[in-house]
């Protein structure tokens, strides 16, 4: 008899990714894709892929060790409360913190402005075999940069060609990119501003320039569709989280990063020493 095969999981990149023909707003940031329908079940199943995230990271390093230059670039964007802390802490949760290194991207101080606008990204660049995440990153040169016009047009169309080819000449070295959209609606926003300023222990995240970003949700979804379409290739493509849900936001993510270090099929470098030889020295030692 023939035996039932268990229903195949769709690849979650390849359900995320921006493809041809994307419209932001088609996206419902409400939607479960895939995967458990309640929190339990999604925080059972993240703790089970925990342990083989911990090992291609592991294989990552030990490769890294051996000369190969094989890294990942975890971009996180979103409008505010759209859960880019909660997100780097889930990565936070699936990986040593001894390869991997966070970095928070505000206003560029002015000594930054005097440079390229990738130059600050440049300098964070994750080392051979570790794992960088960009709270915010350069797409803030063509987002809010954009939207609350700090330079011309002129200066920023030219952007999204110019983050294509330093990307695609990352990616050359050995960068893997997971960039990602955390998708929230502004009905959730205002519950999630709401909460904040309802919370002594949350207000201090409340900023009230919050607000008038805020108003300018159009303009930011226009900027958004422009940058993740522009900006998604084959090289480095984007993928568009819902993140209505926290649950299921940080499931698809422990998903997106086991299946794009799976993809670089790390594997321990074999030893460049005798082990026969080595283990009867240690014994005799
Ligand atoms: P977050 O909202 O990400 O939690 P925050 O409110 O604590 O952060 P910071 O992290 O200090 O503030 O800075 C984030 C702010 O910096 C955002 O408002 C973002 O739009 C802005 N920003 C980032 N890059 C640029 C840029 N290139 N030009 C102008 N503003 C930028």
């Amino acid at each position: 008899m023939a035996r039932r095969l268990a229903p195949q999981q769709p690849s979650i990149r390849h359900l995320l990714a921006v493809n041809d023909g994307f419209v932001l707003s088609e996206i419902d940031p409400r939607r479960v894709l895939a995967g458990p329908k309640d929190k339990d079940a999604a925080r059972t199943e993240i703790a089970a892929l925990a342990p083989k995230v911990a090992a291609l990271q592991e294989m990552l390093w030990a490769e890294a060790k051996r000369g190969a230059t094989r890294r990942v670039v975890v971009v996180l964007q979103g409008t505010d409360t759209s859960g880019k802390g909660g997100a780097t802490r889930l990565v936070d949760s699936l990986l040593d913190p001894a390869g991997l290194a966070v970095t928070g991207f505000g206003k560029p101080t002015p000594e930054e402005l005097r440079r390229h606008f990738l130059w600050r990204f440049e300098q964070r660049l994750p080392r051979p075999g570790t794992v960088a995440v960009f709270d915010r990153s350069y797409y803030e040169d063509v987002l809010v940069v954009r939207v609350n016009r700090l330079v011309s047009e002129r200066t920023w169309k030219p952007r999204y060609q110019r983050i294509n080819d330093w990307e695609a000449a990352l990616v050359d070295e050995g960068v893997s990119f997971v960039k990602v959209m955390l998708y929230i609606s502004a009905d959730e926003q205002r519950e999630r501003l709401l909460a904040r300023l309802a919370d002594p222990t949350k207000q201090w995240k409340y900023n009230p320039g919050d607000v008038d970003e805020r108003a300018k949700w159009s303009a930011y979804a226009e900027a958004y569709q422009d940058a993740l379409t522009r900006c998604s290739t084959p090289a480095a493509p984007w993928y568009v989280v819902p993140a209505d849900r926290k649950w299921h936001r940080d499931w698809l993510l422990a998903h997106l990063l086991h299946e794009t270090l799976a993809a670089l099929a790390p594997a321990y470098p074999a030893p460049d020493y005798d082990v026969a030889h080595e283990t009867a020295r240690v014994a005799a030692s």
